[in-house]
């Protein structure tokens, strides 16, 4: 059942709803036009994903934005069969992390790919949306 992800199982809504709306209003009006921004340390270069207001390497706050690429490979997985309670509505979903282009892993579900063709190192791009409910949100689609 995937690799790597033991404990992932509820958490992807948690993380997006952790990240600080105030100091990161660029990232979820960027996923409404269907981009991907976040922060890089100008100091160190770090990029953070989700977008940080400080560098957690250097400390310094001297942040600015960057689009990311959406190209990223898949670098572990896990099917989601048994649902938590609050998503017993939901079909069983794939969560993963992916590894962009720029370095940064990001945690995000991937959808429309069958289960049987996810793998590690996997293609898939990072897509940006808006979900039914009008959250901005994004997630990994296959290539
Ligand atoms: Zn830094």
């Amino acid at each position: 059942m995937g690799v790597g992800l033991p404990t992932i199982k509820s958490r992807k809504l948690v993380i997006v709803n952790h990240i600080p709306i105030s100091k990161t209003q660029k990232f979820w009006e960027g996923l409404k036009e269907g981009k991907i921004y976040t922060t890089k340390c100008k100091k160190c270069g770090t990029i953070f994903f989700p977008p940080a207001a400080d560098c957690s390497k250097c400390y310094s706050s001297d942040m600015e934005w960057i689009e990311l690429s959406n190209e990223a490979e898949i670098e572990a997985f896990t099917h989601v069969l048994v649902r938590p309670a609050a998503f017993q509505h939901h079909e069983p979903y794939t969560v993963a992390i992916g590894r962009l282009k720029e370095g940064v892993k990001v945690l995000a579900w991937l959808t429309g790919a069958k289960l049987s063709e996810i793998k590690v190192g996997m293609k898939v791009k990072l897509v940006a949306k808006v979900t039914p409910e009008g959250e901005p949100t994004y997630e990994f689609q296959p290539i």
